[in-house]
């Protein structure tokens, strides 16, 4: 089986509501629906989902870039997923989202010839996940209701983003806890807001009142300070921008400077990279959360199947399926609040309207 044609379609997707973080406030999505056909007859669906200034990608790009890898990959066989990376990885660095979007279609196209949807593909045996929910910055009392809505619906985990003054920061969570009750999971994703100081000084309050884990409080590249609020904080540090590859998560590692690394498909470069960042963590003992950041329900089951596959992926923060409004990719899988159950169909799974 070769790769005869790969195709590139830009979708929206809109916010149920607008999703304000540290960095942005986001209103709607633009992503990329790929194609990937084979002589087979087999076609494999992908999405690439690029945030410039994480994934070194925009819409532009990502058509540009990969109709480039096109004219490389034609006659490639998809299975042949090392391959198919390292001739991308020749041709463009960074550019992750395009090479996750051609990844996950050859995914899909791999497990849709074996005849077994992704996770088995991966491995794996069981075909659930429970996945948080993402709650936006907001006033504390907004935040609150917004948080109780969700624990109604079924959600026992909510992720909070903050990254604004510590002061408020700490009100935020703690209106958010009054609401919620005790039983409800809180974990906090402060998208590079703070100060090193400020992590350490705020995670005391945070550790009073709950909260489970931390998310890249610090800049990115800035190692040291993870390393230095893991020794001084009782909460759980995870990294998410500052890991991007099996390099980042060895460095990470070596320096003892997080307790959790955040993998997403579209930091970097698709499943199979994913699954050498989960091999390096879990051979250092540091266990995995898998996030999104704003695919559709395409790119989000991707993730889910890699979830379900890998036990080193123990936190699942893939909930842009149920903050963002979509009509024409839908299905594949089922869910109860935060639990899902992926269906048992060949590949990816879900529908996508046209096709
Ligand atoms: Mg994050």
């Amino acid at each position: 089986m070769v790769i005869t044609d790969i195709q590139f379609e830009v979708r929206s997707f809109r916010f149920e509501e607008p999703m304000k973080i540290a960095f942005a406030t986001i209103v709607d999505m633009q992503t990329c629906i790929i194609r990937v056909l084979t002589d087979a007859g087999i076609t494999g669906y992908g999405e690439a989902a690029p945030f410039s200034y994480v994934t070194g990608d925009n819409l532009e790009t990502v058509i540009s870039v990969g109709t480039e890898m096109k004219k490389a990959l034609i006659g490639v066989d998809p299975r042949a997923l090392g391959k198919v990376h390292r001739i991308m990885d020749s041709m463009y660095a960074g550019n992750t989202a395009v090479k996750a979007g051609i990844d996950i279609a050859c995914y899909d196209i791999s497990a849709k010839a074996a005849g077994v949807p992704l996770y088995r593909f991966l491995g794996g045996d069981e075909p659930h996940v429970h996945s948080d929910v993402t709650i936006g910055i907001d006033e504390p009392a907004r935040m609150a209701e917004a948080a109780k809505s969700w624990v109604d619906k079924g959600f026992d985990i909510i992720k909070v983003k903050l990254g604004e003054d510590i002061g408020t920061d700490a009100e935020r969570i703690r209106a958010i806890r009054e609401r919620v009750g005790e039983n409800i999971t809180i974990r906090i994703d402060a998208n590079q807001g703070w100060s090193v100081k400020d992590t350490v000084r705020i995670s005391r309050v945070l550790d009073g009142l709950g909260v489970g884990l931390i998310e890249q409080p610090v800049p990115a590249h800035d190692f040291e300070g993870l390393a230095e609020i893991k020794r001084k904080s009782d909460v759980l540090i995870a990294a998410d921008k500052s890991c991007h590859s099996a390099f980042d998560a060895a460095r990470l590692a070596a320096m003892r400077a997080v307790d959790v690394v955040n993998i997403k498909l579209m930091k970097c470069g698709g499943i199979y990279n994913a699954l050498k960042i989960a091999a390096v963590c879990e051979a250092a003992g540091i266990p995995n959360m898998i996030g999104c950041m704003g695919e559709s329900t395409l790119g989000n089951l991707a993730g889910m199947h890699l979830a379900a596959a890998t036990d080193n992926i123990r936190e699942v923060d893939l909930d842009s399926v149920y903050i963002l409004k979509q009509e024409d990719i839908y299905g594949g899988y089922d869910h109860e609040g935060g639990c899902v159950t992926l269906w048992d169909a060949p590949g990816i799974g879900c529908i996508v309207k046209g096709e």
